[in-house]
This record gives structure tokens, C-alpha cells and sequence, in this order.
């Protein structure tokens, strides 16, 4: 361990709750009014459609070359390269960056200087177009699955232009970021970025073409919106550095439970803590500078976890701002001396983090193709947009089970407070008893235009009282949007979108190819909808669950209904195997058969690792921290338990705890043993050593780490060098 470590845990107490708020104030403006969002709301950010300094001519011609999904023009890209250069030198930038998202589910920049000579030798600030276009970073030192050999080593970025360039402001400068995919020489994506952009290209039209053959005339284009919500926890910077734990692996790998956890449920919405208050307002303004429309914040269920959510926006841009959201959240919780945990269960026990997926799809004209009509013509539309959803969902349950595994989130997914890992949908009551009713062909009359005897305009009426929420759905029906709540906090949302994308696609093209052959057989709009809804829904009610999914009964029931359920990380990354599973994202064209295995075998190897480095990291903390402290205790014991037999004393706690503690060290030592060396064993086969891990292996350490929780009980708090959950969740 580097850090020093021996100030005291009371030390560390003293200096947490000794903080004071951090003061920051929002700027005045020139009349000497503190600025309102309006006046600085994306004003660290630069978007082409919108710069003054780029003629309108040159946008319409970028924007034309974009929808047609062709090229852009060099010279336009010239025009945009100058105009960004000069507002961001202007703005304080001394360098650029090719920002983008590699596989390792963050973001990586590789930054160069703005400053350059021109032909006479002078010293200037200049970002030629190619420069802006192409970056050229070396791949090998990404993750790539052994995709490549060195030789091809060579990856490109390329400027994404649907997402706006950015400022990234650190004390001592700025630096222009500039949103990139990132592929190998070879054409291969090697990133998260790529293959979204792909399954959005390859929604939309399909979409379009539904909405189109579902009688809505005036539909030209789809897009996906996406609205993230980020839980995330927050813990003192003094308890932070002083387990190792959180530092190497991002979560406590153990901690005896404070008496009072969540059981009052008083956290949730409650009043929140003045330093914690005193952050969101400094990253609020932070992210609404970079455009990011941040809208709530609240305490969430656990002590010391809280969220923000954005208001939501196109699905690529929401992504792109969700990382920026989770870079941002950890530099200026930072200043403000606390540290933000992402991971999906940093304390066992306590309410986990995730990241809710808010997802819908919006044409041209506005229409949320998940808003329940006002018109009783658009009912079935609505109604049949849902069952497509739901059938992809349930056709493709195990690659979007993989889309949101991680070791981190298999803490979380069937824990008894999250998303059980069995993939089903909440429609809530009223969809769902309309579902049934269509299947039953009950009260619905598909030969007139009026088909829905619900009443005319009632369905939104209805939907909107249905005001029933369900927490414990991995993807839930929200009113006009579903959530997808089972994605993992720390995860990059790129990728599970992506899969959902790419799932609800395969289906929208089934959905319009049988379309169409009803509408050449004679058949009305609706009647077409509705035989649509009854082939689809039919085969698919099955992955539909309203009820408690945190319950033992939901798991026996899904077993019933046939409901795949990948409990670990490993077997849900074994779909990436089975073409069966996957071929949906082939077919579709979001993946490269190649693309596919370079993602199995980087997730699995991370999977192996980020365990490995919590394995060591438990066998270390035990025996710098857990048995040291034990000792010490016990060495206190037995010198009292001496000297009361000297002087004929009785000792009956002191032997009974002495023994206790013994015991319980050698318990741990030798758990930390057999661990050990099944560590430096031979792990050649990856996909079997990742199962043994999330089953044997992780048994052990759940045992070891009950076994430290014991211990840090019987030891009293003098003795005890780690900080507790006790510091870690309630004192700031
Ligand atoms: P809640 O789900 O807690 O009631 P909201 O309805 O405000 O909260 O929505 C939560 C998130 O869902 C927000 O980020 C919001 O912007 C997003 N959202 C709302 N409508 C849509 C939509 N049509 N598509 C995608 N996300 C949406
Ligand atoms: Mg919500």
C-alpha cells in the first residue's frame, strides 16, 4: 500500500465532519446579476448548426451530406475547423482532442496542441480539417479482444458530427474535445460509439416505414431519445483513500452493517445534506456549461446514494453526455472532498446504483412513438409499437442480458433490492389487460376505424391515471417511454442501447413486411395493426411480469414460462458464442461476426480481471488491516487475562472473546490461503475460469468477507484500522 494509512480512523472522522460546504458562486453577469441557466447553458460547447462564424450555405450542404449518410465535404470541413478553432482558442484552449468511448466502457482523449507554424514560420493556433476529420491513436494500447495483430495495430477516430465539440476546463487550461468513433484499421469498430450510430441509422427507417404503412403520412424520420438517470454514491475523501477497497475495485469487498441501513426508508427524497446540496449545485452548473440539461437531483433509497437525471435528447448525444456526466460528477465532487462511487453495489447489503435507460423513439413531426394516442386512430399504432418492443425484448432476452452484464452489476441484478436478472417488461394493469383483451378478442371491433370500444380517446386518459409504479422491473413501461433499469450505474449506456436498438429493429422490419402483404390483401390499417399486435403479443405475453420481481416466486414462474435467467456474467457473456443469440445484431448490420468475439473476449477478460484484482486485494486487506487489528486486540486481552490471574481475578469475557477472535483469525487466514492459490493456478481456459469465479470463488470471498465482518464486530472501534460503513455512508 503506498498511501499512508496510519492516521488514525478518529483522525479521519474528525477531518470529515469537520468540512465545511465548499462556497462556489455562479458568475455575475454585465448588469451585476448572478447569471441564470440561459445565460450560460451550453456555453462550453460548439455545435456547427449553430455557430455564427460558419456561413448557412456550408450548414445546410454538412447537413444535407449527413442525412444522406454520405461524406463531408473538405472544404466544409475546413469551414468548421476554423470557426471551432477560433472560439475555442478564444475561449482560453491550447489543445484539442479526439474524444471517444473504447470498449473499456470509459472515455479516452489523446491530446494535441492548437499550436502549429504557418508557411513563413510563425507561430500560429490552427486545427486543419483532417485534423478535425481523422485522429489516429494507437490501437493496440485499447482493448481489442486479439482482434488484431500489431502489425494492423493502427485505429482511426473519426469526427462524429452529431454530437456537439465540447470544452474540458481544468485549473490550468482548457482543452477542446472533439466526440470521435474510433475503428481499427481494418474497419472494425473497436468502441462504443460505432455500433450505436449504426443501430440508430438502422431504427429510424424501420420506424418510419412502420409509422408510414400505419397511416402517418407525414412521418420522413425516427430518432431515438434516451434520458439517463445516474445513481451514484458519495463518501468523504478522508474514508475513501483509507480503504484500499474502494480505491482498487471501486466497492467495499467487506463491512459489518450499521444498525440503521434503509429500513426507515426516510433517505429517498429526503432533505439533502448542505455539503452534498453545495455539490450538485457546483455540478449542475458545470454540466448545464457543457449542454448537458440536467434536471433533478434527489437522495436516492440508500444512506449517502443520491441521482441526477436530464431532461432527455437524441439517444448518440445522450450517451456521449452520460459519460460526461460521470466525469464530471467525480471532478467536482472532488473539489468538494468527497469521492463518487459508481460502482453498482459499493456496500453489500445496501441499496445498489443503476443507471435507468429512458427510452423512446420520435419522428419528424414530433409524435413519441410511445405516447399513448389522444386520437383513437393512433391507439392501435401505439399499441402495436408496444408489442413490437416487447416481442424483441422477449426474443432477444439473453443478448440484452449480456448488454448490461459486468462483475459490478452482478452484485446488483437479483440482489433483493434491484432488477431480478431475468428480462421481462412492466406494461402495468390497463396495457396489460388490453393486451389480453385483444388476444381474447374481446370487446374489440377491427372493422371500423373507431376500433377501440375502450371508449374513443380514452386509452391516453387511462394510461395517464395508471399511475402504478414498478421498481422492480429490469425494463418497465413508464406512461410514454420504457426504462431499461437494470443497466448498471457504471456502465457505459452505449452499449445496451445499442442491443435494444439493434433487437427492436429485427422486429420493426418483421412487423412492416407483414404489414404490407395484410394492406395488399385488402386489409384496413387497422385490421393489419391488429393482427399484428395478436401474432406478436401472443408469442411473447410470456416475458410480460407485473408483479413483485425482487420475489423467489418470479424466479420459479419465469423457470415455468421458459425465461432464460443468466444469474453471473460469464454465462450471460456465453451468448456472444451462439450465433443463434446474436445474429439479430449481424443481420441487422450492427456487428461484424468479428466485431461480436472481439467483445466476448474483451468483456470476459475484464470480467477475470477486475475479480482477480478484488481477490488480491481482500487477501491483502486481510492481512494488512483485518488480522494486525485482531492481533492487537488480542494482545490487549491476553495481557489483562494475565494479569487477573495474578492477582486471582476472574477473566470469563475476556477468555471467551480472546478464543473468539482467534478462531475467527484463523478462519480468515486460511480462506485467504485457499484463495490464494487458486489464483496462481492454470486459468487457460477463459469462459471456464470466468464460471468458476462467479460461483466457487466468489462463494469463498463471501465467506472470507463474512468472516472480516464478524471480526470488525468483536473488535472494538479503537483497534479497528479501517474505516466502517458506519463513516463511509453517514458522516459527512
Ligand atoms: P420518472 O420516470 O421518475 O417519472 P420522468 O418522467 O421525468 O421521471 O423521466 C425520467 C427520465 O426519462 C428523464 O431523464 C426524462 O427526460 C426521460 N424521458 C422522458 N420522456 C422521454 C422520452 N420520450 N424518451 C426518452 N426519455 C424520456
Ligand atoms: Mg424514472
Amino acid at each position: 500500500m503506498t498511501t499512508d494509512l496510519r492516521e488514525s480512523v478518529s483522525s479521519l472522522r474528525n477531518r470529515a465532519t469537520s468540512r465545511n460546504p465548499r462556497k462556489f458562486t455562479i458568475p455575475l453577469d454585465n448588469m451585476g446579476q448572478t447569471k441564470k441557466v440561459s445565460d450560460y447553458y451550453g456555453e462550453l460547447t460548439f455545435d456547427f448548426k449553430t455557430s455564427e462564424d460558419i456561413s448557412d450555405a456550408v450548414k445546410k450542404e454538412i447537413i444535407s451530406a449527413l442525412d444522406a449518410g454520405r461524406g463531408i465535404k473538405k472544404e466544409h470541413a475546413e469551414a468548421v475547423a476554423n470557426a471551432v478553432t477560433a472560439w475555442a482558442v478564444k475561449n482560453g484552449a491550447t489543445h484539442f482532442c479526439h474524444w471517444f468511448q473504447p470498449l473499456t466502457g470509459g472515455t479516452a482523449e489523446k491530446h494535441d496542441a492548437f499550436f502549429s507554424f504557418n508557411k513563413e514560420g510563425k507561430a500560429i493556433e490552427r486545427l486543419s480539417a483532417s485534423q478535425l476529420m481523422q485522429g489516429e491513436p494507437d490501437a493496440s494500447s485499447f482493448p481489442n479482444g486479439g482482434s488484431r495483430s500489431t502489425f494492423e495495430a493502427r485505429g482511426y477516430t473519426t469526427w462524429d458530427l452529431t454530437s456537439p465539440m465540447f470544452l474540458i476546463e481544468t485549473v490550468n487550461g482548457k482543452t477542446l474535445c472533439i466526440p470521435t468513433a474510433f475503428v481499427s484499421y481494418l474497419g472494425e469498430s473497436l468502441d462504443i460509439k460505432t455500433p450505436l450510430l449504426k443501430s440508430i441509422s438502422k431504427l429510424g427507417p424501420a420506424a418510419t416505414k412502420f409509422l408510414q404503412l400505419a397511416g402517418h403520412k407525414d412521418s420522413k424520420s425516427v430518432i431515438v431519445t434516451c434520458g439517463a438517470e445516474q445513481e451514484y454514491f458519495l463518501v468523504d475523501k478522508a474514508f475513501y483513500y483509507a480503504r484500499p477497497d474502494l480505491v482498487m475495485t471501486g466497492r467495499t469487498l467487506f463491512g459489518a452493517l450499521t444498525t440503521r441501513n434503509q429500513q426507515l426508508e426516510d433517505h429517498y427524497f429526503g432533505l439533502i445534506p448542505d455539503r452534498v446540496l453545495a455539490f450538485m449545485q457546483e455540478f449542475d452548473y458545470e454540466l448545464h456549461r457543457l449542454g448537458i440539461p440536467s434536471k433533478t437531483r434527489h437522495n436516492e433509497v440508500a444512506p449517502g446514494q443520491f441521482e441526477m437525471a436530464p431532461i432527455f435528447t437524441e439517444a448518440n448525444v445522450a450517451s456521449d453526455n452520460n459519460q460526461m456526466v460521470m466525469t464530471t460528477m467525480r471532478r467536482i465532487a472532488e473539489k468538494h472532498e468527497m469521492m463518487v462511487l459508481l460502482h453498482e453495489k459499493p456496500f453489500a447489503g445496501i441499496n445498489g446504483s443503476g443507471k435507468h435507460v429512458n427510452w423512446s423513439m420520435s419522428d419528424n413531426t414530433g409524435l413519441n412513438l410511445l405516447e399513448p394516442g389522444s386520437e383513437p386512430q393512433s391507439n392501435l399504432r401505439f399499441l402495436a409499437t408496444v408489442a413490437i418492443i416487447v416481442n424483441a425484448l422477449d426474443r432477444n432476452a439473453k443478448p440484452l442480458r449480456m448488454a448490461i452484464s459486468g462483475a459490478g452489476n452482478d452484485h446488483r441484478l437479483g440482489a433483493n433490492e434491484a432488477p431480478p436478472s431475468i428480462i421481462s417488461a412492466y406494461l402495468g394493469d390497463t396495457l396489460d389487460k388490453i393486451f389480453h383483451a385483444i388476444m381474447e378478442d374481446k370487446s374489440f371491433t377491427p372493422t371500423t376505424n373507431n376500433v377501440i370500444n375502450l371508449g374513443t380517446n380514452q386509452l391516453s386518459h387511462l394510461l395517464k391515471d395508471n399511475t402504478d409504479r414498478n421498481r422492480t422491473s429490469p425494463f418497465a413501461f413508464t406512461g410514454n417511454k420504457f426504462e431499461f433499469r437494470a443497466v448498471g450505474s457504471s456502465h457505459a449506456i452505449g452499449f445496451p442501447m445499442t442491443v435494444l436498438n439493434a433487437a427492436v429493429t429485427d422486429v420493426f422490419v418483421e412487423a412492416n413486411t407483414y404489414l404490407e402483404a395484410e394492406l395488399g390483401k385488402g386489409q384496413t390499417v387497422d385490421q393489419a395493426l391488429l393482427g399484428l399486435i395478436k401474432k406478436l403479443m401472443g408469442d411473447s405475453l410470456k416475458a410480460v411480469f407485473n408483479g413483485d420481481g425482487y420475489s423467489k416466486e418470479w424466479v420459479t414462474e419465469a423457470s415455468r414460462r421458459g425465461l432464460p435467467n443468466l444469474r453471473t456474467t460469464p454465462e450471460a457473456l456465453k451468448t456472444m458464442t451462439n450465433k443463434e443469440d446474436y445474429s439479430f445484431l449481424v443481420r441487422n448490420g450492427i456487428f461484424h461476426e468479428t466485431e461480436i468475439e472481439t467483445r466476448y473476449n474483451i468483456l470476459l477478460e475484464r470480467y477475470i480481471k477486475i475479480r482477480e484484482i478484488e481477490f488480491e486485494t481482500m487477501i491483502d486487506m486481510i492481512h494488512q488491516f483485518v488480522i494486525p487489528s485482531a492481533l492487537e486486540y488480542k494482545s490487549v486481552l491476553a495481557n489483562l487475562i494475565k494479569g487477573q490471574k495474578e492477582i486471582g481475578g476472574a477473566s470469563n469475557f475476556e477468555l471467551d472473546a480472546y478464543k473468539k477472535v482467534s478462531t475467527k483469525i484463523d478462519e480468515v487466514h486460511a480462506l485467504s490461503q485457499t484463495l490464494h492459490k487458486e489464483l496462481s493456478g492454470d486459468h487457460t481456459d477463459h469462459q471456464k475460469y470466468a464460471e468458476r469465479i462467479a460461483t466457487e470463488l466468489m462463494t469463498t470471498v463471501t465467506t472470507m468477507a463474512g468472516v472480516c465482518n464478524e471480526l470488525e464486530e468483536l473488535i472494538p472501534n479503537q483497534f479497528y484500522m479501517l474505516p466502517k460503513y458506519y463513516d463511509m455512508l453517514f458522516l459527512r
